[in-house]
């Protein structure tokens, strides 16, 4: 089964083919960071205008890439939600001209579920039930998955994502961006007990997260190092920062694992690609008896091949979406 999927929910153009969910054909991701780079952060009008740009040529080359034309496809996903609504639309408005014109299933994919899959995509016969850390730029769930396309949401973020407390965190640091990968690199120059950083917890118990603490406290810090005249140490501020985010991240992904009796934990989203969280949290687990698992980084950022692996899962439940599909800007993992 040959699936091309789209991927438009924020700020990168992908088209990929993917057969049987497991064989990538092609994955073309075309990022506008650079567009986005001299706002600090993701400007919605400017990503929609981009992605009417690019998303015919990002689709020609998946397809080009992949050996095919057209007529070669068994069905077209695209992701519908959650993301910007006039980004995600420019995605929809494509894949549903496409599955008109072809005469194909339409398979319209949660964008989270996208990231989740793109485990499956890398091995494909992971052992239910699964517990899923999904930390990406807007979101930090985790996800109890007790078979295929069907998920409990245990926990989420009460203020900002992680992967959004990076992005901040790594600006007041004068980083750049996106700050996630930049920290994850400067921190191994730094040393992760250098400044002494709040870790929140919440009630006992609970599986939610709270990270604005933490970004408020690192802004404290620096305010405090300049009006005393001296330059906080970046390195160590950033081992300091990441390893209270993944110490946070690590211990209620193993609560969840164990209330739910799961051996076997994955990671997804952007914020899988940091080597503190995936060091930490394989260690722990181990020491548990559990296994963790995660997709090589070009995977945990945003990609059309974790969609079309979605939609393959989905397409042999027979699940296809109509052709008034919409795009549901706030769709939660639950698919409400
Ligand atoms: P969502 O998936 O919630 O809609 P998104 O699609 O914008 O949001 P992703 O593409 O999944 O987010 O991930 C991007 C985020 O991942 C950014 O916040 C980025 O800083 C973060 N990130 C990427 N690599 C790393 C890393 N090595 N360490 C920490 N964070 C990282
Ligand atoms: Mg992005
Ligand atoms: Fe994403």
């Amino acid at each position: 089964v040959k699936i091309l999927a789209i991927e438009t929910s924020c700020d990168e153009t992908a088209a990929a083919v993917v057969v049987d969910g497991v064989k990538i054909l092609s994955n073309i991701i075309s990022s506008q960071v650079d567009v986005h780079r001299k706002f600090g952060g993701v400007v919605p009008e400017v990503a929609s205008r981009k992605h009417l740009e690019l998303v015919n040529p990002v689709i020609r080359e998946a397809l080009i890439a992949a050996g095919l034309d057209f007529t070669g496809l068994d069905a077209v996903a695209v992701t519908y939600g959650p993301g910007l609504v006039g980004a995600l639309l420019v995605g929809v408005a494509a894949a549903k001209a496409m599955a008109f014109a072809l005469d194909i299933p339409l398979i319209g994919v949660n964008h989270l579920e996208g990231h989740i899959y793109a485990n499956f995509l890398v091995r494909p016969d992971l052992p239910f039930p699964l517990v899923c850390l999904v930390v990406s730029g807007g979101h930090t769930d985790l996800v109890l998955i007790r078979h295929h396309g069907d998920y409990v949401l245990l926990g989420s973020t009460r203020d900002d994502a992680a992967g959004e407390a990076f992005d901040k965190v790594a600006r007041v640091l004068g980083l750049g961006y996106p700050g996630g990968p930049l920290i994850d690199r400067l921190a191994r120059d730094g040393d992760e007990e250098a400044v002494d950083l709040p870790r929140s917890y919440l009630e006992e118990g609970s599986l939610d997260f709270s990270f604005s603490g933490l970004k408020s406290a690192v802004i404290n810090h620096l305010h405090r190092c300049r009006q005393q005249g001296e330059e906080a140490d970046r390195a160590h501020m950033a081992a300091s920062f990441q390893k209270a985010v993944v110490d946070v991240l690590t211990a209620k992904t193993l609560e969840a694992a164990r209330r739910y009796g799961c051996s076997t934990i994955i990671l997804a989203g952007g914020v899988a690609a940091n080597s503190r969280l995936r060091s930490l949290l394989d260690a722990r687990a181990r020491q548990e008896g559990r296994r963790l698992f995660y997709p090589p980084p070009v995977l945990c950022t945003d990609n059309a091949a974790m969609i079309a692996c979605a939609a393959y899962y989905r397409y042999l439940r027979g699940e296809e979406s109509p052709l008034t599909l919409n795009a549901v800007p706030h769709l939660s993992i639950t698919g409400r």
